[in-house]
């Protein structure tokens, strides 16, 4: 089983990225992201609840993704494998997320973490609000203020993996295709 984190500030490709990867390696994609826009698109209380979270740019509760994350996890009991995308978020996502699968005995492959800097990121997320109508994606601040929760509580996540030898870095700037191949080299190397 192929479990794979795919790691990097917004704007830094993972949604793109995700797509061609779980084409590749027959993977399930969690996106804790998407899955909280579902819930705002249904009108869900949890939906409503993490929307002015979402709206400001602020981390939604850890205990809400965590419940989120295991749930779908469960429900795809027979997958090859999942790509876990914008989770986990935090050092307690990531040691409840170690817990649970380890508790199934299908750990953590590796994470792959895509390095973009700050300026091309603001860059990135701008245009992307253009065609997304992503509220959060359209407020220069609001990125701000997402670029800034991922450096004070995201990135030290990846040393919470690079202790465990778990972490690559890839570089997130250039072609898509060329981008792709390196995270497939990445993840060939450790199946
Ligand atoms: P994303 O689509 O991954 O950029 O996530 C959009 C927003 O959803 C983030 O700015 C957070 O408010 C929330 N969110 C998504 N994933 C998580 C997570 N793992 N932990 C906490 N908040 C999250």
């Amino acid at each position: 089983m192929l479990n794979i984190v795919l790691f990097g500030p917004p704007g830094a490709g993972k949604g793109t990225q995700s797509e061609k990867l779980i084409e590749k390696f027959s993977l399930v994609h969690l996106s804790t992201g998407d899955i909280l826009r579902g819930e705002i698109t249904q009108g869900t209380p949890l939906g409503m609840e993490a929307k002015k979270l979402m709206d400001q740019g602020i981390l939604v509760p850890d205990e809400v993704v965590i419940g989120m994350i295991k749930n779908r996890i469960e429900a795809n009991a027979s997958a090859a494998g999942f790509i876990f995308d914008g989770f986990p978020r935090t050092i307690a996502q990531a040691e409840a997320l170690d817990t649970f699968l380890n508790g199934c005995q299908t750990p953590i492959t590796c994470m792959l973490s895509l390095k973009v800097d700050d300026e091309e990121l603001s860059r990135r997320l701008l245009e992307r609000g253009k065609a997304s109508g992503r509220p959060d994606d359209q407020d220069e601040s609001i990125i701000r203020r997402r670029i800034q929760e991922y450096n004070h509580k995201t990135a030290p996540v990846a040393g919470f993996y690079q202790s465990q030898g778990k972490l690559v870095d890839i570089q997130g700037v250039g072609e898509i295709e060329t981008i792709f191949e390196a995270l497939s080299d990445a993840i060939e190397a450790r199946a």
